[in-house]
């Protein structure tokens, strides 16, 4: 097990609102590290036109700009998903997929939103009956039973081998590719996962409940529940365990003006704070949280 890493403000999510959030908290003389993939924010396959003062600007560049300026302040970064976040004495605990554990008094999530669903026939139908899209959620019912898990990241390897160790009869990971870190990949291949390397999801069929899950090769792995877990672990995963505030139809975080969720030290900004998804807002929500956690952080080192 590796010693785990203290920091004064860690940021979750490396869009515009996470680095806005790096360079005001980087800024207040706090350590800060900012975790997540680059290219996978909402912004790095988009060209801006509607944000102050920078007119037709690559997102993808805008990225590698913001990042540069929060290294430049001392912001550390790494691309490692976080898997888990749990609250203990010392502060909040966070669990990434290459096996380093964080230490914290202030986290701000800047996740983004997830746009996760798989689009194939039976799906919709299906959800609740099922299919559903957090096994941190619903993998408990599924003790006993077959389940496949689709996806080709963090979340998707994760969710499988949490299905294994809830006590799921047979788990099958079905994925085009394999997008993790070598420590997580290792964990999967030593593990009673079935991996369909290659494999598509095609439909999920069943009557009134999953029945089976079809592949785009014509065959039919027999299983009672499909979990589709795109990306890194969103929103809903991360914060079942903490008891954070969501909104009515639990899709994004309730935070105050000063973007502090109902949990002391926790902070959110863009994106998973609700619409209008647009980086002005990411951006403004971004600097607020930065500050207050950076002020939270030092308070509690008084
Ligand atoms: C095609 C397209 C065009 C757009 N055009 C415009 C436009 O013209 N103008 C405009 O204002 N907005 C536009 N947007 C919206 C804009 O990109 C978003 O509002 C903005 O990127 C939101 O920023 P964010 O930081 O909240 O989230 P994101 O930029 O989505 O960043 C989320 C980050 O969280 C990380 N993450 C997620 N889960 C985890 C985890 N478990 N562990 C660690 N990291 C994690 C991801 O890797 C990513 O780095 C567009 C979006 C798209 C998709």
């Amino acid at each position: 097990m590796t010693t785990p890493q203290r920091y004064d403000v860690v940021i979750l999510g490396t869009g515009p609102a996470g680095l806005q959030a790096a360079i005001h908290a980087a800024r207040k003389k706090v350590s800060v590290i900012v975790l997540g993939k680059e290219n996978k924010s909402s912004l790095f396959h988009a060209h801006i036109e509607n944000f102050c003062c920078l007119f037709n600007v690559a997102g993808e560049e805008m990225l590698a700009n913001g990042r540069k300026q929060a290294a430049s302040f001392g912001a550390h970064f790494s691309e490692d998903d976080v898997l888990a976040i749990n609250a203990r004495e010392d502060g909040l605990a966070l669990e990434t997929e290459s096996g380093a554990t964080l230490i914290t008094p202030a986290l701000i999530i800047a996740t983004g939103t997830h746009r996760n669903r798989l689009g194939v026939k039976g799906e919709k139908e299906l959800i609740g009956r099922g299919v559903s899209y957090c096994v941190d959620c619903d993998g408990h019912f599924y003790k006993g039973e077959a389940v496949a898990v689709v996806g080709s990241e963090s979340a998707a390897v994760d969710g499988a081998l949490t299905l294994l160790e809830i006590g799921a009869k047979e788990v099958h990971l079905v994925c085009e590719r394999l997008d993790v870190s070598q420590a997580l990949k290792a964990k999967l291949e030593t593990s009673q996962v079935k991996v369909h390397l290659g494999a598509k999801a095609g439909a999920i069929q069943g009557a009134n409940q999953v029945e089976g899950l079809a592949l785009s090769d014509g065959s039919v792995i027999p299983v009672g529940g499909v979990f589709i877990e795109q990306g890194a672990k969103g929103l809903l995963q991360l914060a079942t365990n903490l008891g954070i505030m969501l909104d009515d139809e639990m899709r994004y975080i309730q935070t105050d003006k000063r973007q502090a969720t109902n949990m002391p030290g926790i902070y959110a900004a863009g994106d998973v704070c609700g619409p209008p998804w647009q980086m002005a807002k990411a951006v403004g929500e971004g600097c607020v949280a930065g500050i207050n956690a950076a002020d939270y952080a030092k308070k509690r080192k008084q």
